[in-house]
């Protein structure tokens, strides 16, 4: 069985060639991210127009790439929610059109989900239930997995994202957008000595709130400017850094422990960042928790996770009707 995902809820076009079980045959991205970086941040006009000139590209070039024709094709699963209403109506547009065109069934898939399944491409021991850690841009989640449908939200962010924190201290310490790689590499020369916060709300919160840390850092970078010091960027990076680590850590375990989850998966454009990675894999060694994470390419917000998801989603629901619409704020 063969699924054409298409994935356009950010700033990312992205369509896949997925074969049951989760086989990705071809993953093409298009970035916009040269575009976005002179802005500073992704611009959704610009996205969405952007979109519409790459998607029939990305389609042909994502069949071509699998040697795979239309007709091949079983059902199309696309981005349904949540994300930027702009990108998101192209994606769904374009998807049902395809489907009016030629008969193939249309799912409406959610990319939350999406992030979540991208850790079952290369991980086939992961089986629910499972703790669900989502990490990117513009989420944070801790979800407690309870089977391939039924997921139930934990917790999330009261504030920033976790890369949003990080793409806002980065752009004080002079590093463009997107800066969470830069970031991360002066962290790996730096040392945890300035104390910056541990946010961990209320005891039994699993909610995270990154803005406080964030401030903290730049009233940090400020007053110390201000006494004309020269400012250590590699300390501040690790500093930051491992005031996010020690609070994500301190949760997703406790969530696993709570439930009784053996397994840990993270996903998200976050879960490349490496030290986060190790820091809760250390961690869930100690307690007797296996920890699982996407390839790289599989981090980002990509298509071929939709297409994993979109198979779930299929066997849950069958195919969505065909006036179903882009949902920017779709929930789980
Ligand atoms: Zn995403």
């Amino acid at each position: 069985m063969l699924t054409l995902a298409i994935e356009t809820s950010c700033d990312d076009t992205s369509v896949a060639v997925v074969e049951k079980p989760n086989i990705v045959l071809s993953n093409v991205v298009a970035s916009q991210i040269a575009t976005h970086i002179k802005y500073g941040g992704v611009v959704p006009e610009i996205a969405s127009r952007m979109h519409i000139e790459a998607i029939e590209f990305c389609v042909k070039e994502a069949l071509n790439q699998a040697n795979k024709m239309l007709k091949d094709i079983d059902f199309i699963s696309v981005t349904q929610g949540p994300g930027l209403v702009g990108s998101l109506l192209v994606g769904v547009s374009f998807a049902k059109a395809l489907s009016v065109a030629t008969d193939i069934p249309v799912v409406g898939v959610n990319h939350m989900r999406g992030h979540i399944a991208s850790c079952y491409i290369s991980n086939h021991e992961l089986k629910p239930p499972y703790i669900a850690l989502v990490i990117s841009g513009g989420h944070t989640y801790i979800m407690d997995v309870e089977d391939y449908n039924t997921m139930h939200k934990m917790g999330e962010t009261r504030d920033d994202a976790t890369g949003e924190s990080y793409d806002k201290v980065a752009r004080v310490l002079g590093i463009g957008y997107p800066g969470g790689a830069e970031l991360e590499s002066l962290a790996e020369k730096g040392r945890d000595n300035l104390n910056f916060p541990r946010i961990y709300l209320e005891k039994d919160s699993f909610d995270f709130s990154f803005s406080g840390l964030k401030t903290a850092v730049i009233n940090y970078i400020n007053t110390e400017t201000m006494k004309g010091h020269v400012l250590n960027r590699e300390d501040i990076a690790k500093s930051f850094q491992s005031a996010v680590i020690d609070v994500i850590v301190e949760k997703v375990i406790r969530a696993a422990k709570l439930r009784g989850r053996k397994q840990i998966a993270i996903s998200g454009g976050v879960s490349n960042n490496k030290a986060i990675r190790n820091a809760i894999a250390e961690a869930g060694e100690k307690s007797g928790i296996e920890v699982f994470y996407p390839e790289p390419k599989y981090t980002g917000d990509n298509a071929a996770m939709i297409g994993v998801e979109g198979f779930l989603a299929y066997e849950r629901a069958g195919e969505s009707p065909i006036n179903f619409v882009a949902d920017p704020n779709m929930g789980l």
